[in-house]
């Protein structure tokens, strides 16, 4: 079921709200997300809201350029992205989430590698 959480990066810097389903966890195996090891939550379109932080946010992009990963450009930590395949919404990382226990969560794999 669809709910709004809070979320913020470790510092507090970046702070944001979004309406998502914990049942929509996923991770991906590419290059990247390999590296970075975030459980993801996927927003719904247009839910996405930055409360403070955008001054602060850095992006990062890698490939086609399509997809932009944002990050804390003070405590490093990876908020949420746009995705290359649907640009129209936000995914999250779960960690981030007031309300979620991300180490409980049962998640799927994205193939990311493979696409
Ligand atoms: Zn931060």
């Amino acid at each position: 079921m669809n709910q709004e959480y809070s979320g913020s990066c470790h510092c507090g810097a970046v702070q944001f709200t979004v309406l998502t389903n914990v049942a929509s966890a996923v991770r991906c195996n590419c290059s990247m997300c390999e590296r970075r090891s975030a459980i993801m939550l996927a927003g719904e379109e247009g839910s996405f809201k930055l409360i403070k932080g955008a001054g602060v946010l850095s992006k990062y992009q890698f490939g086609t350029e399509v997809a932009e990963h944002y990050f804390c450009s003070h405590c490093g930590i990876y908020t949420h992205h746009r995705p290359r395949s649907n640009p129209k919404i936000r995914r999250v990382n779960a960690g981030c989430l007031d309300g979620v226990d991300s180490t409980k969560l049962e998640h799927a794999w994205f193939d990311g590698a493979g696409v």
